[in-house]
């Protein structure tokens, strides 16, 4: 075993939870997830003018299925606080211990994560160790049913194993990247987590599992032989779209909708919450995959409170294109913005859309740190000085220069498109057909001299 090193706190990250704002190009943004992970409608409402009054007027739900509110400032954070405190709104403020937002309510989940999930908060509580992690430490529990967390990336990550009662322990990754770890029953598997959240605290505040592996190698249980059950890597699964009506365990339904881009105005999301306040919603969940799920309703409820969330400008159909579709604000929202991300999501997910099949996701970032997407996407466009970097397989963090001016962003994804139609076999998905496709039709073929580059720049509308 290596002499572990402490790692610098400036290493840490950021989270921008309410008690900690992150500075960001439009101010500062405050990610606000309920304890308890749902909002009565009225609570809903009393956000959504908290976002109008104290912020830009924008609400967000993250991939991870987060509430964020942005463009918020030193002198108005006191006031959202104020308003979340008379809402009654109990923000998480610890680890993050993130499960399906239906646990416990869904009928085709193999276990209820809450329990475990419980059992760990207040093991984390009792050794102290919140103050101890770094704040984008994070233990995911897969409790499997209609919304996987496949995608979501965690230090510790726990997925119920069927018929057995047991937890599959894997670190540092999401499904597809995790090291499978043991397998264990749910009180055994509780004390692991703990006892690996501390090994990553005693490295310090900048410390993440990455770093207790790197100078750990017993801790692969593949170092002396092969994976027991439970233990293979995952699959990559396919993106989470908790879009469209989903069974609840009590007899009700939950109906799920999804926000263009990760981002509604406060005005539909207030009209948003009466609407289900009115057709009898118990509450509003924030989602993964920037979701937003209704609980409790009829399933006549269902279908009228998807009608007024299509009307509101929600999206309200699993296929649809924006799904598969990351935006930043970019700019102007954006100080740091060198593109119109946001803006222009909607006319690349129309160029894009016959290869937006759920198997890809397309990222589309204004500046090289791709705050929408940080994981790898398997094309990321990211906006540089000079036009549009086109990244395959990668995040925005790797684009090195622009391949090409952003007037020549539609015709480059229409020839894509064309390229994927002309090569795409029978049955085969997009993931894969992107993953064969030549560096000339995916657009990073020919760069033109920068010269050329200079004069062509734009910084207007993309057509
Ligand atoms: S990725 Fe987008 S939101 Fe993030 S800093 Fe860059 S322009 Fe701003």
């Amino acid at each position: 075993m290596t002499a572990a090193r402490p790692i610098p706190p400036e290493r840490r990250g950021a989270c921008p939870a309410l008690s900690r704002p992150m500075e960001t190009g439009d101010g500062l943004l405050v990610r606000l997830v309920p304890a308890e992970g749902a909002l009565a409608p009225e609570q809903v409402k009393g956000l959504a003018g908290a976002a109008r009054a104290f912020g830009n007027g924008l609400l967000e739900v993250s991939a991870r299925g987060s509430l964020q509110l942005r463009g918020l400032s030193a002198e108005t954070i006191d006031g959202l606080r104020a308003a979340v405190n008379a809402l009654a709104i109990a923000p998480r403020e610890s680890v993050p211990l993130d499960v399906s937002p239906l646990a416990g309510l869904d009928p085709s989940e193999t276990a209820d994560a809450r329990p475990l999930a419980r059992r760990i908060a207040a093991g984390i509580a009792a050794r102290g160790l919140a103050a101890r992690l770094g704040p984008k430490v994070s233990v995911v529990l897969d409790s499997g049913g209609a919304i996987p967390l496949d995608a979501l990336s965690a230090d510790v990550r726990l997925v119920a194993v069927p018929g057995t009662a047991h937890w599959a322990l894997a670190l540092a990754g999401d499904a597809a990247t995790a090291r499978p770890f043991a397998v264990l029953p749910e009180a055994e598997a509780a004390e692991a987590v703990l006892d690996l959240l501390g090994r990553v605290a005693d490295l310090g505040t900048g410390a993440r599992m990455a770093d207790v592996l790197a100078g750990d190698a017993s801790l692969s249980p593949t170092a002396g032989g092969e994976a027991t059950p439970g233990q293979e890597r995952m699959a990559p699964g396919r993106a989470v779209r908790p879009i469209g009506r989903l069974p609840l365990s009590d007899g009700t339904v939950a109906q799920g909708i999804g926000l263009p881009f990760g981002q509604i105005e406060a005005e539909p999301l207030a009209a948003l919450a009466d609407a289900a306040r009115r057709l009898g919603a118990r509450d509003l969940r924030p989602a993964p995959g920037r979701a937003l799920l209704a609980v409790g309703l009829s399933p006549e409820g269902a279908d009228a409170f998807a009608a007024e969330a299509a009307t509101l400008g929600f999206i309200t159909a699993p296929d649809d294109p924006r799904l598969s579709v990351a935006a930043c604000p970019g700019a102007p929202a954006c100080r740091s913005g060198l593109v119109p991300a946001r803006a222009a999501a909607g006319e690349v997910a129309a160029a894009l859309a016959p290869i937006l099949d759920g198997s890809i996701t397309v990222h589309l970032s204004a500046c090289a740190k791709g705050c929408a997407h940080p994981a790898k996407a398997a094309l990321t466009l990211v906006g540089m000085d000079e036009g549009i970097a086109l990244v395959r397989e990668g995040t925005a963090g790797a684009a090195m220069r622009a391949d090409f001016p952003l007037a020549a962003l539609l015709p480059r994804l229409e020839a894509l498109v064309r390229a994927a139609a002309e090569g795409r076999r029978a049955g085969e998905d997009s993931r894969a057909v992107m993953a064969r496709i030549s560096p000339a039709a995916a657009g990073t073929e020919n760069r033109m001299p920068e010269e050329t580059m200079a004069e062509r720049k734009t910084s207007g509308p993309l057509a």
